[in-house]
């Protein structure tokens, strides 16, 4: 009898076993048609594009038509902002899915995970889907200026070392390369308040201000900044990039970057000087 018992629960136990096999090769070869498919689309979009781009379609404003004589000197246009987000989401994986799928309608250049490995899912000169509705200064269509680099981050975790430090090697890089503005290193939640909250306050913008990228204020100086009666804090956000059309939205956003231990939306005496220090670094850039 015990024999037997034993024999029902060996089989019973092997056919678990199978059962597990079936259903992680059947989630594998899932996972697989989605990146052959997403592949194959991606090429055939991008085919489209270049022939496209093969002939000037004669184009006219109002009434009046334009002649049409092709010049043979020119390239692709660059990018000039770089936006960084986090995915909140669980995995790098389920990253990779969701820009891989036609459904979802977004997407980003790279996507960084929690080891520091990096991913690319789009050249950098195509126009990636993760910006958004969004207005940096008088950019109005942040997606047709900038790459997008995703952290794989649930939105409630630090920010892993070796992600910011692959992520700083990849932003010297691209900076470089297309010679991108250090200030153009900016938040998804900067160019789209009330909206979206990412990176999060955990995101070490300082450090990566400190590294070149980004900017930040002059901390030394905060204690001896005098607050003018004339100052308009709405004035300085407009002039840091900020979308004012909301303002408690736009100082939330600010808060978020620039004073992550205090994230709200209303501006204290310390978030006012740190808005008059921000206004002469960017100064000092221009
Ligand atoms: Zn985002």
């Amino acid at each position: 009898m015990k024999h037997k018992t034993f024999i029902a629960s060996y089989y019973i136990k092997k056919l678990i076993f199978l059962l597990i096999t079936l259903v992680l090769l059947l989630i594998l070869s899932c996972s697989k048609n989605i990146y052959q498919e997403s592949k194959k689309a991606y090429k055939k979009q991008a085919k489209t594009l270049g022939k496209s781009l093969r002939y000037i379609q004669p184009d006219s404003i109002n009434t009046q038509a334009f002649n049409v004589i092709e010049s043979q000197n020119f390239s692709l246009r660059k990018p000039n902002f770089i936006i960084i987000h986090h995915t909140d989401q669980e995995s790098c994986e389920q990253t990779y899915r969701t820009f891989a799928l036609q459904r979802t309608q977004v997407s980003s250049h790279y996507v960084i995970c929690d080891d520091g490995t990096i991913t690319q899912m789009l050249n950098d000169l195509l126009r990636g889907w993760h910006a958004g509705n969004s207005t940096w200064g008088n950019v109005t269509d942040l997606n047709s200026v900038s790459i997008g680099i995703e952290l794989d981050n649930d939105g409630e975790e630090p920010f892993s070392y070796a992600q910011i430090n692959n992520l700083t090697w990849l932003l010297k890089n691209l900076t470089e390369k297309y010679k991108i503005p250090k200030q153009n290193i900016i938040g998804h939640a900067d160019i789209a308040p009330g909206r979206k909250v990412d990176p999060s306050a955990l995101f070490p913008w300082k450090t990566l201000a400190e590294s070149g990228y980004g900017i930040w204020y002059d901390e030394t100086k905060l204690d001896s900044v005098v607050i003018d009666s004339a100052f308009n804090p709405k004035k300085a956000l407009k002039f840091i990039g900020y979308n004012i059309s909301n303002l408690e939205n736009a100082i939330y956003s600010f808060k978020l970057h620039f004073n992550p231990s205090d994230v709200s939306k209303t501006l204290s005496e310390k978030d006012k000087k740190i808005l008059i220090l921000l206004e002469d670094e960017i100064l000092t850039l221009k």
